[in-house]
């Protein structure tokens, strides 16, 4: 999709951080971390918010969280815990409009 920055990110057309990637998703840093990890879990594919999702979406979805759990192991957060939080539409405080789940987490002693 034009314009939009995370297919961009994706396309290697603009540079980041990127944690993990695979055939169909891709993890980069956010560039405004709001917790100690804080990284996007994103689909290669252009889905612009939960509100687009079809049923033919069912297996990125599942493999979005396949990943969010993976990368969360690799990245030493997984036993200690993280929140995986998407937001919808503006009013649920959705900014770019390509679908992700944002990995929280790293926090010391527990606090948040
Ligand atoms: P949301 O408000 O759920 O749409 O989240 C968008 C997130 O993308 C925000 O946390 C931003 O800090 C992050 N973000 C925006 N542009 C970039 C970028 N070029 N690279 C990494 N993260 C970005
Ligand atoms: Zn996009």
């Amino acid at each position: 999709m034009e314009n939009c920055i995370f297919c961009k990110i994706a396309q290697k057309e603009v540079p980041s951080e990127i944690i993990y990637e695979d055939e169909k998703v891709i993890v980069f840093k956010d560039l405004n971390p709001k917790a100690p990890v804080h990284l996007l879990v994103v689909p290669r594919e252009h889905i612009a918010s939960v509100r687009e999702l079809e049923e033919k979406d069912k297996e990125i979805i599942g493999e979005l969280f396949l990943v969010a759990k993976k990368v969360a192991e690799k990245e030493g957060i997984g036993e200690s815990g993280y929140k995986l939080a998407v937001n919808v539409g503006e009013g649920g405080g959705q900014e770019v409009f390509h679908l992700h789940i944002h990995l929280l987490g790293g926090w010391k002693n527990g606090k948040r």
